[in-house]
């Protein structure tokens, strides 16, 4: 078996795939690692079985073929202003140019064409009225292709992959670069040492750690992104359908009159399902929908940003932090009614069991969110709450349900060239969630291709 490569990728997610096939395309021998299962085999029990989270070695959510991208919602967002920093990178006009790119492809490996956000009519009284709240609706056209089909646009580009030569190499974790005068020669795994010209990190959100270590092993310099921390709701589907039925994804944003800080929807999943999800020893939750209906409810993140200023560096420790406190109190996620909460008791299974709203992920833990999210979050996050009730009434009603906590950890941002290349360290490429630079499906789709297409430049 060949130890050289023109590219190694490490991490098999939109960032890596995407990357690997502009590569490929062009001919050159790349090699992918990718430290997860392969895409069948990735089996969440706690999912399987309805149970709480039973911490496995890699998340079968987070980690293998496909990356987090595998189970997601494949809510392909084709817009600027949500999903990532790639505006730094490039025009409005370039990127709208990408994005149409990215959607030609997905179109190609097999995604449905459902494009939601076109009706201008629809989008302009929603926005209106979402105003007379103080909420902003952020424009933005999604493909949708659900979770189903998702799956296999990643099996038709894993075919792509193997016919175009690229070398997988699956359940095999990258545990350091070689490097040689602050110039990457290659990487060394859990199975041996590989060398390359390039070298492309995308390692994602779950890859967060081991790239930060890196980091600081190598003298990469990295700046620190937002934490955004809350809870996901699960309400009926038909309080959130004259939204969801116009924009599939409604974006609000909601500035708390409390602490001024930015509350926002995130991830909303209509006729979908509550997901548990783990990032390195953590657990927290996320969610699901399918191009079909399985489920009666709409859930959706309400999320609290929040950028730390000096001295403090470190909102990936904090986050977890919060996300520690929820699994220590119940092992897991921790799901309250949305009334509960505000008569300052915990829920019961009993408590539960009362509520319109039946869970969609039974392996949440009764108990009281308060012993978790500090005082800020949970008090803005009401204050949103209260206010999209009057936009979409039920909203912030008593049954609903609360699972947190939810937690997206941004990566510590890495300091890249216009390039991608990572600075004082060359032919070192980072892209996607890992490197910090991106926040979802299309905008790590697209930061792969941009890496890909310096690499090729320079060939
Ligand atoms: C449940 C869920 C639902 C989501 N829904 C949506 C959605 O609807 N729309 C949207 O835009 N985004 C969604 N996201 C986010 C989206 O999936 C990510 O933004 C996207 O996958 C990031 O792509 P990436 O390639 O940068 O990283 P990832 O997809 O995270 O892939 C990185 C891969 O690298 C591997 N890796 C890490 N470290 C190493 C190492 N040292 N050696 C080898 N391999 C390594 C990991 O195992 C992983 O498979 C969702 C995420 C989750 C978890």
């Amino acid at each position: 078996m060949s130890q050289f490569f023109d590219i190694i990728v490490i991490g098999s997610g939109p960032a890596g795939i995407f990357s690997a096939l502009e590569l490929a395309d062009k001919g050159l021998s790349v090699l992918m690692i990718e430290r997860g299962r392969e895409l069948e085999r990735r089996k969440c029990p706690a999912l399987d079985k309805q149970i709480p989270c039973v911490r496995c070695s890699h998340c079968a959510i987070t980690s293998g073929f496909g990356g987090a991208g595998a189970f997601s919602d494949g809510k392909v967002t084709l817009s600027s202003s949500v999903g990532g920093n790639l505006r730094e990178f490039l025009s409005d006009i370039e990127l709208e140019k990408m994005f149409n790119h990215i959607m030609k492809k997905l179109l190609e490996f097999g995604a449905p064409e459902r494009i939601m956000g076109t009706d201008t009519e629809g989008v302009d009284k929603i926005s209106f009225e979402a105003q007379k709240y103080g909420i902003e609706l952020v424009r933005s056209k999604i493909l949708h292709m659900g979770t189903d089909k998702g799956f296999r646009v990643l099996l038709n580009m894993r075919e792509a992959l193997i016919s175009r030569r690229v070398d997988l190499h699956l359940r095999e974790a990258v545990e350091d670069l070689i490097v040689e005068n602050h110039e990457v020669k290659g990487v060394k795994t859990s199975k041996g040492k590989y060398f390359a010209k390039y070298v492309i990190m995308a390692p994602g959100r779950s890859g967060t750690e081991w790239a930060f270590e890196m980091c600081q092993k190598y003298g990469i310099v990295t700046d620190t992104n937002p934490v955004d921390i809350g809870v996901r709701l699960e309400v009926p589907f038909e309080v959130l359908k004259p939204l969801t039925d116009v924009l599939y994804e409604p974006k609000l944003v909601y500035y708390s009159r409390s602490f001024d800080d930015r509350v926002r929807t995130f991830c909303v999943n209509p006729h979908g399902v509550v997901v548990p999800e783990m990032t390195e020893d953590v657990v927290t939750v996320n969610g699901h929908s399918f191009t079909y209906p399985v489920s009666d409810y709409t859930n959706l993140a309400i999320l609290v940003s929040t950028r730390f200023t000096e001295p403090f560096k470190d909102p990936v420790s904090y986050g977890k932090s919060i996300a520690r406190l929820a699994n220590l109190l119940t092992g897991s996620i921790i799901i309250q009614r949305y009334g509960d909460l505000k008569l300052g008791r915990r829920s019961t299974e009993e408590r539960i069991r009362k509520s319109i709203v039946k869970s969609t992920y039974r392996g949440a833990v009764p108990g009281d969110l308060s012993f978790a999210l500090p005082y800020r979050y949970l008090s803005s996050i009401k204050e949103m709450l209260d206010q999209l009730d009057r936009l979409a009434p039920g909203f912030a009603d008593d049954g609903n349900l609360l699972y947190g906590a939810e937690v997206k950890f941004y990566s510590a941002r890495i300091m890249v060239s216009g390039e991608f290349e990572v600075e004082h360290m060359k032919n070192l490429f980072a892209i996607g969630d890992g490197a910090g630079i991106t926040r979802g499906l299309s905008q790590a789709a697209i930061s792969g291709i941009l890496a890909a297409r310096s690499i090729l430049n320079r060939r």
